[in-house]
């Protein structure tokens, strides 16, 4: 049977016929093009690259931006479609995250006109793919201490240190790289090929397997003066990507929360034990089933709120920070909780709940940790930063 959603609270009667129809679309993509091949994926290791092309003409990279060929979707819109790319896998929803998040809102906020029309149109239908480096493998939770740097030599930069952890690297015709200059920290486009620019996959991950994630090395790297990002002046400029990203984070989770409630809802109800009763019948069964629904309802509220104040032009990073860790911590006990109801079954991939659950690991390390953004709320909340 198609799925239909999960709506506790009537959540659908706060959205509006257009966010249902982008949601839709996404939902259907995501049944009829990832479902059926994502276990494979995922076993062999392997980013569906073949889908790329299907979602650039679909309007799903950089969908919340306007021009260049973007799809200028409101940001409950946008929330709407990663939640339901994160169903069908983290890994497809990080693809699509990066691509818009992280590479093509820091040309189009931070880069040159020449810039944004080279890449923009090339990014949003899909043929090119970009990455994002800041994490060093000496500096994650702390990007402030990158070593990587960036030096002017005439109408050049040459870039120097290296980048890990990075979802599409070897993927990517164009990587935004953040480093240090005599000026302060700023934001380059090195393109694949560029000389001194070598690219390695990470291998053995046991989370996130349907996506790459690579290490990015300068030795020298030389690129072209107009491939820096003009405006990206300061760290800031690396953190305000992140900000975008973590937003379709905490409505992403959402997606792989759901699929697991829904899976552990079912299977509770047909799998049968002692006198042939339904394990749902159980009231130890039946609170870890009412704890996600209700924490999944939360969990929507939040994000639509946090959406609405975005799309007003009020979301402070704060208010993400808080979307991102509780949405995410919430999807993470939630497939913990359904992992548990699916006995023995749910350590296989025959089901998707462990898949969800090994990628929700990763969900709540990047992008911030969960500790680093309990840091954020407390810092907004007292005013003292506790970071060090
Ligand atoms: C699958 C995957 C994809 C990724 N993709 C990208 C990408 O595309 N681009 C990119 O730049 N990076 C990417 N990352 C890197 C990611 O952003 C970092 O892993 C993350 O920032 C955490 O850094 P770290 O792993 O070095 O952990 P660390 O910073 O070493 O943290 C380790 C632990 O210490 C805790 N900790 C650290 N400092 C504090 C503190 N002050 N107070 C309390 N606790 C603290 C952390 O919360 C964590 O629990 C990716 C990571 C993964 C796993």
């Amino acid at each position: 049977m198609a799925y239909r959603g999960v709506d506790y609270l009537h959540f659908d009667s706060l959205l509006s016929a257009e966010e249902r129809l982008v949601r839709q679309t996404a939902r259907q993509f995501v049944e009829e093009r990832v479902a059926p091949i994502i276990r494979d994926c995922y076993r062999q290791g392997r980013f569906p690259s073949e889908l790329i092309p299907e979602m650039g003409e679909l309007g799903f990279f950089g969908a919340n931006l306007e021009g260049y060929g973007c799809a200028g979707m409101s940001n409950i819109e946008y929330g709407l479609l990663m939640e339901e790319l994160e169903r069908g896998d983290s890994g497809l929803r990080s693809f699509a995250s990066v691509q818009g998040a992280l590479v093509m809102y820091p040309i189009l906020t931070y880069g040159s006109q020449e810039q944004k029309q080279c890449w923009l149109p090339r990014l949003a239908s899909g043929a090119a793919v970009g990455c994002f480096g800041l994490t060093e493998p000496g500096f994650g939770s702390n990007p402030g201490g990158m070593l990587t740097s960036a030096r002017r030599d005439g109408q050049e930069w040459v870039l120097n240190g290296e980048k890990t952890w990075i979802t599409n690297g070897s993927l990517a015709d164009v990587a935004v790289v953040w480093a240090r200059t005599e000026e302060g920290f700023g934001g380059f486009l090195v393109e694949r090929g560029a000389p001194g620019y070598t690219v390695a996959d990470i291998h053995g991950k046991l989370s996130m397997r349907a996506s790459v994630t690579s290490s990015l090395a300068f030795a020298d790297c030389r690129i072209p003066e107009a491939n820096r990002l003009p405006e990206a002046r300061g760290l800031k400029a690396a953190l305000s990507c992140l900000t975008q990203a973590r937003y379709g984070i905490g409505w992403g989770a959402i997606g792989a929360a759901k699929e697991c409630y829904e899976c552990a809802r079912e299977y509770s109800v047909m799998r049968k034990q002692f006198d042939n009763r339904p394990i749902a019948s159980h009231q130890l069964v039946q609170e870890k089933l009412a704890w996600m629904i209700t924490e999944i309802t939360k969990a929507q509220l939040l994000a639509l709120q946090v959406g609405r104040l975005k799309d007003q032009g009020r979301a402070e990073p704060a208010h993400v920070s808080m979307l991102k860790r509780n949405n995410v911590a919430m999807a993470l006990d939630c497939a913990r909780l359904a992992r548990d109801l699916l006995g023995a079954n749910g350590i296989t991939d025959e089901y998707p709940v462990m898949r969800h659950m090994c990628n929700l690991e990763s969900v709540k390390t990047y992008e911030g940790t969960d500790h680093i953004h309990a840091l954020v709320i407390g810092e907004r909340v007292t005013g003292v930063a506790a970071y060090r």
